[in-house]
C-alpha cells in the first residue's frame, strides 16, 4: 500500500481514512489515490473490529478532482475508459461492502472528489460558504467519469443532476444541503468528524438508495412521462446555447439519458464510454491546455520578470472617476487596498464612489456580503479633487478622457505629488504607451494597465510595456493585477495593443460580409456558431460606430504623420455611412439594430443599403472567415513581438473578448488544426476575400518546419 491515505481505528471501531497525497498541494483522483482507497476498503471489509468508515482529507481541500497531468498523456480511448472503470470498481465495492461509509468534507470537493463522496452513504460538510462542491468537468470539455452521471440522477433526480453537470457551477454547502446533495452540515472540523462517526454508529446497515429493491429515480427515470418531456426540450435548449461546439454537454445528456434506462452497472459502463469520448476530444485538449496549463503558468508569473522581488500595493490613486476609474477603485478597495479617487469636481469623484456603493448594496441584498463588509470597503475609497491626497500611493492609474493633452496634464500633476518610486499607469485603450510616457518625468516607471468594461466582471488586465518601461515597473504592475484577483497578460506597445487589435478584426469582418451582400442574419448567426459570445454587428453597436470611426480617423492621421500608406478596411465605408445617418449604435437607440424597451431587432433599412445577394455563401465559409481573421491577426502579433508568449495570446483572447473557448484561444485555434492546414485554408480565404487572410509568416514557417506555435 502507498501512503496516500492513512487509516486509524478508534475504540468504537470506526475507521478514519485521511487522504493526503504526498508531495502534492491537493488530493487529486489518479492511480495513487484509488489504489490506496482500494486497500482501505479491503482492510475495512476484512477486519471484523471495524464497524464503519469515515473518509476525510489531510489537506485544505477534500479532493480537487481528476489528475489532469495523467489525462493529458492519454493517447488511446481505451486508457480513459479503463481508468474510469477501475475507479468506479473501487467506489462500487466501497458502497456495497455492507458497512457504513461517510465522507467528512472540510474543504472543496470537486469533480472526481465529489464523485468519491457520492459513493459514500452520507456526506457531512463543513458549513463554510467559501467551500465549493460541484462537477465542473464540463468547463474543461469533460464529463464526470467517476459515476457522477449515474449517482447524481439517482440521488437528486434527472433534471437537477443535468443542471449540476451541464453548468458545472460551484454549490455552497447550505444550498447543497437544501438540494439533498449533502446529509448534514458541521460547525467546525471536530464537529465534522464527530458527526461523521455518529452517523456510522447510527446506521450500521447503511445502503445506497439505488441498491434498495424498491428503488425509484426521484422524479422518474428516463422513461417516465415527466422526464420524457424534459428530454424532448433539453437537447434543443443546450444546442441553442452551445451551437454544438461543446460535445461534453451532449455526452453528459446522453450518459444521463441512457443511464436512466439501465441498471446501475450498465449505466456505469455507458458513462465510461462517453467519458473516453470527451477525454479524447480536441475540445477538451484545447480547454485543458489553455484554461488549465497556460492559465496556471500565467498566474505563477510566466510573463513576469523573475528577478524582481514580489510587491504589494497598499495605497492606490485613480485619476478620473468615470466608468473605468470607478470600476478600478471598486475592485482595488474590495481587495483591501486604500484608494484615492480623483476627478475634476468632488461631485464627479463622489459619483465614482457611488458606483461601488451600488455594487456592494446589490451584493448585500443577494446575501453575498454583509452591511459591515460593504461599509469597510467603502471606507477605503476617498473621493477627492486634491492631488496632494495622492501622497504615499505606490501606484496611480489614470482613467481620464482618451485625450493626449488631458492625460499629459494629469500625469504631470500626479507625479509632482507621489514619491519617486511610485508606478504610474495608464488605462488608455488606444494611445501608444511609449508616446504617453513622454509626459512623464520618469518613463521607466510608466506602464499600461488596460482594464476591460465592466471592470468588476471582466477577468483580464492587459499590461502594456512601453519602450522605456523597466522590468521592475512591469513586475509591480503584474503583482497588482494578481492582488486584485485578475489575470494579467503582458504585451509590447503597439497600435491597439493585442486585444483591441485582434478583436476589431472580428467585428470588421462581419461588417464586410454585410457590405458584400451576405444577409445580416447569416452574419450574426455565423458569429454565434463560431462560438463567439456576441455576433459581430450587435457587438459593433455595443462599442458604438462613432467610437470606431474616431479610432479609424486617428489611425489615418497617425499613418500620415509617420509617412506610411494607409489601406482602408472594406468595412470602413459601412461604418461611415451609418454614422452619417445617425445610426451610431446602441447608445443612440439605432445602429445595425433598432433598440427599444422590448429589446433589439435588425434594422430593416439594412436590406436597402446592402441588398442581400441572390446566392448566399455557406455558413461554414462565414464561420471560417470570422475565426481565421482573428487567429491570423493574433499570429501577426506574435510575429511582431507584440505578444510575448502563446499563453498570453490564448488567455488574452478568451478572457479579453470571449474568443471561442472550445478552440482554446486564438493561437491554439491554429495549433489544434495544425499550422499546415491553417496555411492552406488561409490561402484559399485570401484568394477569395483579400490579403488580410494571407497567413502570417510565423505560421508559414511553423508549417514548413512541422512544428506548432506553442513549440
Ligand atoms: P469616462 O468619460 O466615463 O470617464 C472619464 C472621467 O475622467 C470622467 O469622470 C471625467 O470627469 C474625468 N476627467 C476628465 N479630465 C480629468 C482631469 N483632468 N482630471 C481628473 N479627472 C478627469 O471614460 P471611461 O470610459 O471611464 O474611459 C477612461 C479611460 O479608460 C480612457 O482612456 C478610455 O480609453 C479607457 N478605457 C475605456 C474602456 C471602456 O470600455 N469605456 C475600456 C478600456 C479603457
Amino acid at each position: 500500500m502507498n501512503n496516500a491515505i492513512t487509516l486509524t481505528v478508534d475504540a468504537d471501531g470506526i475507521a478514519v481514512a485521511t487522504m493526503d497525497l504526498p508531495g502534492r498541494p491537493m488530493n487529486v483522483v489518479g492511480d495513487e489515490l484509488m489504489t490506496a482507497l482500494a486497500h482501505v476498503v479491503e482492510r475495512v471489509v476484512s477486519d471484523d473490529a471495524i464497524r464503519g468508515l469515515v473518509l476525510t482529507s489531510g489537506k485544505a481541500d477534500f479532493c480537487a478532482g481528476g489528475d489532469l497531468d495523467r489525462m493529458s498523456k492519454w493517447q488511446d480511448p481505451r486508457e480513459p475508459f479503463e481508468a474510469s472503470m477501475a475507479m468506479k470498481a473501487v467506489l462500487r465495492r466501497m458502497e456495497t461492502m455492507g458497512k457504513p461509509v461517510v465522507a467528512a468534507i472540510g474543504g472543496h470537493a470537486l469533480g472526481g472528489g465529489l464523485e468519491i463522496a457520492l459513493a459514500c452513504h452520507a456526506r457531512i460538510v463543513l458549513d463554510d460558504p467559501k467551500l465549493k462542491l460541484g462537477q465542473p468537468e464540463v468547463k474543461l470539455g469533460l464529463l464526470p467519469g467517476g459515476g457522477g452521471t449515474v449517482r447524481l440522477p439517482r440521488l437528486l433526480g434527472i433534471q437537477t443532476a443535468l443542471q449540476i453537470m451541464g453548468e458545472g457551477a460551484d454549490i455552497a454547502p447550505a444550498k447543497a444541503l437544501s438540494m439533498g446533495l449533502v446529509t448534514e452540515l458541521a460547525q467546525d472540523r471536530d464537529d465534522l468528524l464527530a458527526k461523521a462517526r455518529a452517523w456510522c454508529v447510527a446506521h450500521p446497515k447503511a445502503k445506497q438508495p439505488w441498491d434498495e429493491a424498491r428503488f425509484r429515480f426521484p422524479g422518474g427515470d428516463s422513461r417516465s412521462p415527466a422526464v420524457a418531456q424534459l428530454w424532448s426540450i433539453a437537447p434543443s435548449v443546450a444546442a441553442a446555447k452551445s451551437y454544438g461546439n461543446y460535445p461534453a454537454v451532449t455526452h453528459i445528456m446522453s450518459s444521463v439519458f441512457e443511464g436512466g434506462l439501465l441498471g446501475f452497472d450498465a449505466a456505469s459502463a455507458v458513462e465510461s464510454r462517453y467519458f473516453a469520448a470527451c477525454a479524447m476530444s480536441q475540445e477538451s485538449r484545447n480547454m485543458i491546455g489553455t484554461l488549465w496549463y497556460q492559465l496556471n503558468a500565467i498566474k505563477k508569473g510566466a510573463s513576469r520578470p523573475a528577478k524582481v522581488p514580489p510587491s504589494k500595493v497598499t495605497k492606490l490613486g485613480v485619476l478620473g472617476a468615470g466608468m473605468m476609474g470607478a470600476g478600478i477603485a471598486y475592485v482595488a478597495a474590495k481587495a483591501g487596498i486604500d484608494v484615492v479617487l480623483l476627478d475634476t469636481s468632488i461631485e464627479l469623484a463622489e459619483k465614482g464612489k457611488a458606483h461601488s456603493h451600488g455594487l456592494l448594496d446589490k451584493a448585500v441584498r443577494k446575501g453575498r456580503s454583509t452591511p459591515e463588509k460593504r461599509d469597510a470597503v467603502l471606507a477605503r475609497i476617498k473621493p477627492t479633487t486634491a492631488y496632494e491626497d495622492l501622497a504615499g500611493c505606490d501606484l496611480v492609474i489614470e482613467a481620464v478622457f482618451e485625450d493626449r493633452a488631458v492625460k499629459a496634464d494629469v500625469t504631470r500633476q500626479a507625479e509632482a505629488a507621489i514619491g519617486p518610486d511610485a508606478v504610474f499607469a495608464s488605462n488608455t485603450s488606444t494611445l501608444p504607451i511609449t508616446s504617453l510616457a513622454q509626459a512623464s518625468g520618469r518613463p521607466s516607471h510608466f506602464v499600461g494597465l488596460h482594464f476591460f468594461s465592466p471592470v468588476d466582471r471582466m477577468p483580464l488586465v492587459e499590461i502594456i510595456v512601453g519602450r522605456q518601461t523597466s522590468d521592475e515597473t512591469l513586475a509591480r504592475g503584474f503583482d497588482f493585477v494578481l492582488q486584485i484577483g485578475k489575470t494579467p497578460i503582458v504585451v509590447n506597445d503597439s497600435r491597439g495593443f493585442y486585444t483591441s487589435r485582434v478583436f476589431a478584426t472580428y467585428v470588421m469582418e462581419g461588417i464586410t460580409m454585410l457590405e458584400e451582400g451576405v444577409h445580416p442574419r447569416h452574419v450574426e448567426q455565423a458569429g454565434l456558431q463560431a462560438g463567439m459570445p456576441m455576433p459581430p454587428l450587435a457587438l459593433q453597436d455595443e462599442v458604438s460606430l462613432s467610437l470606431s470611426l474616431h479610432v479609424i480617423e486617428q489611425t489615418k492621421k497617425d499613418f500620415a504623420a509617420e509617412g506610411r500608406a494607409y489601406q482602408p478596411h472594406p468595412a470602413e465605408s459601412v461604418i461611415r455611412q451609418l454614422c452619417e445617418i445617425g445610426r451610431v449604435g446602441k447608445k443612440a437607440g439605432q445602429g445595425f439594430y433598432d433598440y427599444d424597451d422590448d429589446g433589439k431587432r435588425l434594422w430593416p433599412g439594412l436590406a436597402r443599403l446592402y441588398p442581400p445577394a441572390a446566392a448566399q455563401p455557406p455558413q461554414r465559409e462565414l464561420i471560417d472567415r470570422l475565426l481565421f481573421v482573428q487567429a491570423n491577426e493574433a499570429a501577426r502579433c506574435l510575429e511582431e513581438g507584440v505578444l510575448r508568449s502563446v499563453a498570453d495570446g490564448n488567455i488574452g483572447s478568451i478572457f479579453g473578448w470571449g474568443f471561442a473557448p472550445f478552440h482554446g484561444g486564438a493561437l491554439q485555434f491554429i495549433d489544434a488544426m495544425g499550422p499546415k492546414a491553417f496555411v492552406a485554408r488561409a490561402r484559399e480565404l485570401a484568394a477569395a476575400h483579400g490579403a488580410r487572410f494571407e497567413p502570417a509568416a510565423i505560421v508559414v514557417a511553423a508549417a514548413e518546419q512541422g512544428r506548432r506555435l506553442a513549440g
